[in-house]
This record gives structure tokens, sequence and C-alpha cells, in this order.
């Protein structure tokens, strides 16, 4: 459902994606590991169109979307979860939370018993967000502002979900109820996930790549236990 071939991308004259080669299928769920500066944020902005790829092409659902804007890859069902979050900080909860609504499909933007079902899923995810609701999303703890970010990006039902180290902030029983919730939610979303704990990845994903100098490779599960192996591999220490 989602294919890179020879992808590379990067920023002025730094190429970091060398050559990327990936194919994921529809409810596939898949980690991304590596060591800080591999290029791994740098691959989840240039599937969802915020960093422009170099070479190679992009295919999402049989469709190259390797031009489009980001918001026309999110309205196809691309959507990302930054590190940065980048919510409405004076908006409120609930208004955050609608407006990721808006990357939808169209005919299924605005249809009052979805949106209400979808909100409703997301409260029951994030209780919390409940409490939060009349509340400027400015002021909220870090920890609560990824439960906003990652509840908005499920308002839009996203076909395939990218989330950018979601543990940072939260608590490990909350990212854990993410993980299973998100299998309760779709078992057809595809969930592309970068985290630095091999450990959650390992746990909540089903297959793993390393990526290394923006180069991608897939671990096998002996490697995954090999503790002395991937401490070398991603932090580059014995
Ligand atoms: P981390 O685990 O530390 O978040 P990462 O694997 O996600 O790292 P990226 O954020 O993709 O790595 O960065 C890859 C390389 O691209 C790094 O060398 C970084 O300095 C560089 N880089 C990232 N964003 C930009 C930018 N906007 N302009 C120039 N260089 C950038």
């Amino acid at each position: 459902m989602i294919e890179l071939k020879g992808v590379s991308s990067g920023y002025s004259v730094v190429t970091v994606l060398q050559d990327i080669n990936l194919a994921f299928s529809s409810g596939d769920r898949v980690g991304l590991i590596g060591p800080n500066g591999a290029g791994k944020t740098t691959l989840l902005e240039t599937i969802a169109g915020f960093v422009a790829r170099r070479s190679g092409t992009i295919t999402f659902d049989g469709r190259d979307v390797s031009s489009l804007k980001p918001e026309q890859r999110a309205e196809l069902g691309i959507v990302l979860v930054t590190e940065k979050r980048n919510l409405f900080t004076d908006m409120t909860t609930a208004e955050n939370l609608k407006l990721g609504r808006c990357a939808a499909p169209a005919n299924l933007r605005w249809d009052r018993a979805k949106v209400d079902e979808v909100t409703e899923r997301v409260l029951t995810l994030f209780p919390k967000l409940k409490v939060l609701h009349n509340r400027p999303v400015g002021v909220l703890s870090g920890g609560e502002q990824q439960m906003v970010a990652i509840g908005r990006a499920l308002m839009a039902e996203p076909k395939l979900l990218m989330l950018d180290e979601p543990s940072q902030g939260l608590a490990p029983q909350i990212v854990e109820a993410v993980y299973n919730a998100i299998d309760s939610i779709s078992t057809d979303m595809t969930v592309l996930l970068v985290e630095q704990d091999l450990q959650i990845v390992a746990k909540t994903t089903r297959n793993v790549y390393i990526m290394i100098n923006g180069r991608i490779r897939r671990i096998s599960d002996s490697e995954i236990d090999d503790e002395a192996l991937m401490t070398r591999e991603i932090f580059g220490i014995e």
C-alpha cells in the first residue's frame, strides 16, 4: 500500500536519505530505530511530503504521490504526528481534535455521525482529554499535548499513521495503551513508528527496521535479542 523505490532526500547541500526501498501493506505495524541524526524523522517527513524527495518514487495505494503536497497526501490517508506536535496552542483541545478531521476524506469529513463516532473512540482512548476539552492546548503538559496530537491524527482516520517518538513525554503505561488501542481502532491502519527504545518497538511492532546514515535495513528477531549488537548499532558504543 505504500512503496518507496530508490528514494533519496535531504536539506540544501546535504543528502540524508540514500536510495530507500521499502514496501508496507495495509495493517502492517512497522518499527524504525537508529542512532541520532540517522534520518528517521527525515524519512517520515519525506513520506508525508514536508521534505521533498530528490530521486525515486513514493507510491500510495497504487498512486504516485511523490509530487503531492503534504495536505494532499493527508487527504489520501498519510498522517504524521511529529515530535514537535504542531498543535494550535491558543485553541482548545476540542478545537484541535476537530481540526484533525479536516484531513479525513472529503465525503466523510463532516459526516456528523462518523465524526461523533471517531471523537468517542479518541476520548475512550485518552479519557483525560475529556477533562481538558475546553482548555487551551498551550497550557497542557508535554504528555497531555502528545495525547492531543495522537488524538488529532486519529480523527482523520488515517490509512498510514506515522508516529515520531510518541513515547516522549508519555508514561510507559500510556504508550502501551496507545498501541493496544491502535489495534482496536483499525486493523487496516498501517503504523510506522519511530522510537529510540528498541524494547518498545519490538513489543509493539511486527517488523523492525534500523536506519544508519540514511540507509535502512530490516533486522531479524535474533538480532533484536542480541543486546550487545543492538547497543553497538544504535548507539555506536560497545
Ligand atoms: P533523532 O533520533 O536525533 O531525532 P533522526 O534519525 O530522526 O534523529 P533526522 O532528524 O532525520 O534524524 O536528521 C538527519 C540529518 O539531517 C541530521 O544530520 C540533521 O542534522 C539533518 N537535518 C534535519 N533537519 C534539517 C534541516 N531542516 N536542515 C538541515 N539539516 C537538517
